[in-house]
């Protein structure tokens, strides 16, 4: 990446010690962070959190994407498909 690059960032930074970072499932590390100026106009990241931004996608739809990507991903392992009916409850994990 360069300087002057559109990404997008995961909010998220996991330890990389803990059982489960060993393991690589990273959701529930017990020290993960979270990056709080998310909506500043910079932020530093670092770089394996950081994912370059495709041709068309504008910034506004690129900031949307691990919230998008948390819901596409508990779609996939709940077997969700089209024609199906579901209940989603919940306030995010600050709730
Ligand atoms: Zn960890």
């Amino acid at each position: 990446m360069r300087v002057g690059d559109r990404v997008t960032v995961n909010p998220y930074i996991f330890c990389g010690e803990c059982f489960y970072c060993l393991n690589d499932y990273t959701t529930p590390c017990t020290n993960r962070r979270v990056y709080t100026q998310g909506w500043a106009e910079y932020v530093l990241s670092h770089e394996s959190g950081t994912y370059l931004v495709p041709e068309g996608v504008t910034l506004e739809v690129a900031s949307q994407a691990e919230p998008l990507g948390a819901c596409l991903h508990a779609v996939d392992l709940a077997q969700v498909r089209s024609g199906s009916v579901a209940l989603v409850i919940g306030a995010g994990p600050w709730a």
